[in-house]
């Protein structure tokens, strides 16, 4: 099972990733959370893209293809896996279907900008996993504190207005796209399914539609 989840900064895809990961056992594989690895760990590529995403701007494209390219191939991606914050350029989804890559199920998760602006003043990671909290909306059991390690939660640095701002105008003008280009794929690929869910809905509901959209590509891969 190849999956996308596709929306704008702060729409949940890290959220509902993280149920996929647990309830269907697929690998996730996050742009997002390996550039930031990089950047925690002072590799050259983070000291490379450090300055970017802190201006809420895009990590140049071979950078990245290369990146997923290199993630894909390791052995766990073998029986499939989430992309969640990637594709997020046409060239990206070009070179995806260059190294012979097609997905099954693409979700976006609409949501409107006003209400992420909301969103992301509250949320809250942890960054050894990436598992993504909201104070008020997704709240850890304890205050600041991730529930499964106990380790302190971290605000990012680019979840501030003003980034937010620029990473969501940067979402419509070159992410966007990307809804028309699978929603057309998926018009003439019977095997390429593209669904737009609405993102305001509880995080509960959102991941029911997600658990139901899965099993039916499962059913209809498999008769
Ligand atoms: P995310 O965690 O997906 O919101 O990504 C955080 C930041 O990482 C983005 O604002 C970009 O600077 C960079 N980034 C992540 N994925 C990509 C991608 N597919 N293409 C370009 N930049 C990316």
């Amino acid at each position: 099972m190849k999956l996308m989840l596709l929306g704008c900064p702060g729409a949940g895809k890290g959220t509902q990733a993280q149920y996929i990961i647990d309830a269907f056992n697929i690998p996730q594989i996050s742009t997002g959370e390996m550039l930031r690895n990089a950047i925690q760990n002072k590799t050259a590529l983070g000291e490379k893209v450090k300055l970017i995403m802190d201006k809420g701007e895009l990590v140049p494209d071979d950078i990245i293809i290369d990146l997923v390219k290199a993630r894909i191939s390791e052995p766990d991606c073998l029986n499939g896996f989430i992309l969640d914050g990637f594709p997020r350029t046409l060239k990206q989804a070009n070179a995806l279907e260059q190294q012979g890559i097609n997905l099954d199920l693409v979700i976006e998760i609409a949501v409107p900008d006003q209400v992420i602006i909301e969103r992301m003043s509250g949320r809250l990671i942890h960054p050894a996993s990436g598992r993504v909290f909201h104070k008020v909306y997704n709240p850890p059991k304890e205050a600041n504190t991730d529930d499964i390690t106990g380790e302190p939660l971290i605000q990012r640095s680019d979840d501030n207005e003003e980034t937010v701002r620029q990473r969501l105008s940067i979402y419509h003008e070159q992410t966007e796209p990307l809804v028309t280009f699978y929603q057309h794929k998926s018009t003439s690929d019977i095997n390429s399914i593209f669904k737009k869910i609405d993102g305001t809905q509880t995080v509960a509901e959102i991941q029911k539609q997600i658990h139901d959209l899965i099993l039916y590509i499962k059913k209809e891969k498999i008769a």
